[in-house]
């Protein structure tokens, strides 16, 4: 066994820490290099060495976080971009063609939602929205031999629906369609779509496979070969690739994904826990709680249910936006999956598009996501905040 097949087949954080990058054979850098260059001499015309010809199709910064990624998704093939949207879009130019049809989560992500319904309809891509919760009306959304692809997040955002992953493959199996899942929020730490049954894996890796809130990307990982190389065709043909400094920290972040995810759930469990019992909370929404929709699915899925909290307040959206604004520790931003701990208000900030449709959020909702900071600090600010 080579010592990279070793280390497909070690554990997660043994893979997230060693797949993809064997120390360097001339300097023995543990590290994979920046390397930025954007071309590479060749020995001889066409003499590549190790298949570098031009950083747009291929770079080795890149290379080792694709290796990696590919790893503890458990897929064959990662490939990665500019950003969570550049993948996703990638992606659909390689697999759907004018009259197509797409299956979406009727509460996708609204970066995903408009890219769907401004960019690729345009196109000819169209889109059927359909509850994740629902395997029959995603069935009944699918238009016969016109739908390449069902979409699929879990859980969702921000009210944390749940689908099941391996009944939607098979429902978008039957009808000869690609299942997607958008595995941002859980992370391949808590969830690998591709062993249940999924054909491709999307990540935004500027959430918590980067983890520190200081680089956007994105990410495609498939285990279907031929898959892999109309993707890789379509990575350098369209170009949307990120740089080796990108990619640097992306790997960085990537290789501590499992300590960070546990210590982000430990807090996220403690909060709901702290919430539950405030006076001033009507409801706590997280997979991990019993009552939850979602809970027995996400828990014959999911490893641990993750750093993602909403909450409604006593007091309605008013209150909603004061807890918002008055806590401290909690920094009042858009974005999720940092180390830092982030709160919003998903009515007026990340779903304001959403207003006055089937979408809208409660305005009394807030959204959390959970860092790693020390857990009584998080408490007392949200308790603080709630007054
Ligand atoms: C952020 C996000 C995206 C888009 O990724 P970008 O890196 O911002 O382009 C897609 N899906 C989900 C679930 C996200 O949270």
């Amino acid at each position: 066994m080579s010592e990279q097949e070793h280390h497909l087949k070690a554990g997660f954080e043994t893979r997230a820490i060693h797949a993809g990058y064997e120390p360097d054979p001339t300097t023995g850098a543990v590290i994979p290099p920046i390397y930025a260059t954007s071309t590479y001499k060749q020995d001889g015309v066409g003499g590549l060495r190790g298949g570098y010809e031009y950083s747009r199709s291929a770079n080795p910064t890149r290379t080792a976080l694709e290796g990696a990624l590919a790893a503890v998704e458990e897929g064959e093939r990662a490939f990665t971009f500019s950003s969570g949207l550049a993948a996703e879009d990638t992606l659909v130019r390689a697999t759907c063609r004018p009259g197509d049809h797409v299956v979406l989560p009727d509460d996708a992500y609204g970066g995903t939602f408009r890219l769907f319904d401004k960019v690729e309809r345009a196109w000819g891509v169209e889109h059927t929205p359909a509850p994740v919760t629902d395997v029959d009306a995603v069935r009944a959304a699918i238009r016969p031999g016109q739908t390449r692809l069902v979409w699929l997040e879990t859980p969702t955002n921000p009210l944390l629906n749940v689908g099941d992953i391996e009944a939607l493959a098979a429902v978008a199996h039957e009808a000869g369609a690609l299942l997607v899942v958008d595995n941002t929020f859980a992370s391949p730490y808590l969830q690998q779509p591709l062993t249940l049954g999924a054909d491709v894996v999307v990540h935004s890796t500027t959430k918590y496979v980067g983890g520190h809130s200081d680089v956007v990307g994105g990410a495609l990982v498939v285990r279907d070969l031929d898959l892999a190389e109309k993707l890789t065709f379509h990575q350098n043909a369209i170009g949307a690739v990120p740089g080796p400094f990108d990619s640097f920290l992306t790997h960085r972040g990537l290789k501590t994904l499992g300590v960070r995810m546990d210590r982000h759930c430990d807090n996220a469990e403690a909060v709901v826990a702290f919430l539950a019992e405030h006076p001033g909370v009507v409801e706590v929404i997280y997979p991990g709680l019993p009552e939850h929709p979602g809970h027995a699915v996400a828990s014959r899925q999911m490893k641990r249910y993750g750093g993602m909290v909403a909450f409604r307040v006593v007091g309605g959206e008013d209150k909603a936006l004061a807890v918002c604004e008055r806590a401290q520790v909690f920094t009042l931003a858009e974005s999720l999956g940092g180390i830092e701990s982030l709160i919003e208000h998903p009515g007026r900030m990340t779903h304001a598009s959403v207003a006055g449709t089937a979408l809208e959020v409660p305005a009394d909702l807030v959204r959390l996501s959970v860092g790693i900071e020390s857990i009584d600090d998080l408490l007392a600010d949200l308790d603080r905040a709630l007054g």
